[in-house]
């Protein structure tokens, strides 16, 4: 592992893409506008990147398109395709370093997280998902008689890729690598707040051997570049992973356009649930404040809600409150810091309004608070904490995206799964108990699209990811992945 000073020097001379990358290579936006890529660690401007609009994702959804109709990477056989997926993946594995440090520069996730995370998690879905690519099956339906039913998986055409900034390289990963892998074209409109590490990916994709116009990234803002993909009548599947406000957005235009099928990962405001049969206390404290700790609370599946049984709230309180106190804000080029700041300004003043909003409405602050800003230092926050929250109250409710717990306690186990249960999203949920009866009970109920059972955020690539209610459909990862990029075709032969 590199030193802070090690890394620092990596991130003074790492090469910062600033263009968008369309048909195999890098061109700057037509128009020529360029946002300003900020690092939230110092506020200086990392690199002024190329604003793409409707224009460039005219040119890109061609290039994509006539990528796909000419077959030179739908039609390739499945092998081939493994082949250039696995030589891509080695070449990241060979550079994984600067993706870390374009990351962490980029939206301020510490580098160990990075290294631990973000990275090997990205290569591991690209590696799995080529894997997977020639070992799909097709079926042969039981029909009888003197018929032959044949139903296949076929590629549906140009996807588009919207993306967040909170795992800028995974998340796309996570979208793109399956996408591919089907033999789709895809163009992926990161998050503005977020471009450089996915334009890296595509200048290795070339190098790799995928073919000019198979993979396009365009940087830019949602409103112009992410609503023309979303509104272009050439695109056919919408893979999006970003806020509910956003994905309900992407479901109208894609209704106004030409029905693409739009697949949502969306916010989140997982419950934690700590029941007093939990065999150690100072444990599932350390587990509930990773929840919501890491990444700055940045985290679609942190357990922002925190329901401890009151038989145990006193002393769960001191175990959390202590294990709360080892999250320290800090530089996360330092692979010691397990903190870094938030993404922006904006980030931090949704922060500021939800410590507000939470202590007019009569909750109880018992860590952290409101940001301390010092224009030029840093979008630096402390982990927060409040207790005697309500479930009515809006920063109960509402997804912060930022380092705030909301404490309650419960006294049963039918009030612990309501108040589970009493929101708009469905993403994650983590339930601390030794009652082997109880996990699986509770589970069962929970309406969520994961659960974690005496642990938070354990992931695999083999394991789906996604939610119900408004935190989504469709799943990334596993297999399942794959069905949201293909299309079942059957052919009816009669013999
Ligand atoms: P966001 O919705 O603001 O932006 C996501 C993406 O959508 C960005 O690329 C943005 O430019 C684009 N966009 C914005 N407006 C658009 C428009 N009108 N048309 C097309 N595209 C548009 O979300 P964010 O702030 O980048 O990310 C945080 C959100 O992402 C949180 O709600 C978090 O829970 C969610 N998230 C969910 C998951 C999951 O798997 N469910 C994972 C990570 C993040």
């Amino acid at each position: 592992m590199k030193t802070y000073d090690q890394w620092q020097q990596l991130a003074d001379t790492v090469a910062i893409p600033d263009k968008a990358y369309i048909n195999g290579q890098f061109v700057p936006a037509l128009s020529g506008e360029t946002f300003d890529c900020v690092n939230p660690t110092t506020e200086q401007c990392l690199a002024k990147v190329a604003s793409t609009d409707a224009a460039d994702v005219d040119l890109a959804v061609s290039a994509a398109k006539k990528a796909f109709k000419s077959g030179v990477w739908s039609q390739m056989a499945p092998r081939d395709r493994k082949n250039i997926m696995l030589k891509w993946a080695d070449l990241v594995s060979q550079h994984q370093d600067e993706f870390a440090v374009l990351d962490t520069l980029d939206m301020g996730k510490s580098i160990s997280e990075m290294l631990a995370i973000d990275v090997p998690d990205s290569i591991d879905c690209m590696r799995w998902t080529a894997e997977g690519i020639d070992k799909l099956y097709g079926e042969i339906a039981p029909t009888g008689g003197p018929n032959l039913a044949l139903i296949s998986h076929e590629p549906i055409g140009v996807v588009a890729a919207i993306t967040p900034w909170n795992y800028p390289l995974m998340m796309a990963s996570w979208k793109i690598m399956p996408a591919l892998a089907a033999g789709n074209s895809v163009i992926l409109k990161p998050s503005e707040k977020s471009p450089l590490s996915v334009l890296r990916l595509a200048e290795l994709a070339t190098q790799a051997g995928m073919p000019d116009g198979v993979f396009n990234v365009l940087p830019g803002f949602g409103h112009t570049a992410g609503k023309a993909l979303a509104l272009h009548n050439d695109v056919q599947v919408l893979a999006f992973t970003g806020s509910t406000r956003v994905a309900g957005m992407l479901m109208q235009y894609s209704g106004q356009s030409n029905l693409k099928r739009v697949w949502i990962e969306a916010g989140g405001k997982s419950p934690c649930l700590v029941f007093d049969d939990y065999e150690d206390i100072e444990k599932a404290a350390q587990g509930a404040a990773a929840a919501i700790f890491t990444n700055q609370g940045e985290v679609c599946i942190a357990c922002s809600r925190l329901y401890v049984q009151s038989s145990i709230k006193d002393v769960f309180m001191a175990a959390l409150l202590k294990a709360a106190k080892k999250y320290v804000p800090g530089n996360p080029l330092d692979p010691n810091t397990n903190m870094g700041p938030l993404v922006d300004k904006n980030q931090m003043d949704t922060m500021t309004r939800f410590v507000n909003s939470a202590k007019e409405e009569g909750a109880r602050l018992v860590l952290g608070g409101a940001p301390n800003y010092q224009a030029g230092q840093g979008f630096f926050v402390e982990p927060t904490i409040f207790v005697d929250a309500e479930n009515r109250m809006e920063f109960v409710r509402e997804e912060i995206f930022g380092p705030v717990l909301a404490v309650s306690t419960f006294d049963t186990e039918e009030q612990a799964i309501a108040l589970a249960n009493d929101s708009q999203y469905g993403l994650g949920a983590a339930i601390w108990t030794s009652n082997l009866s109880r996990a699986h009970r509770v589970s069962r109920r929970l309406e969520s699209g994961m659960v974690w059972v005496n642990t938070w955020g354990d992931g695999d690539t083999t394991v789906p990811f996604g939610g119900v209610k408004a935190s989504g459909n469709g799943r990334d990862k596993s297999l399942h992945a794959m069905e949201k990029y293909t299309e079942l075709k059957n052919v009816w032969i009669r013999l």
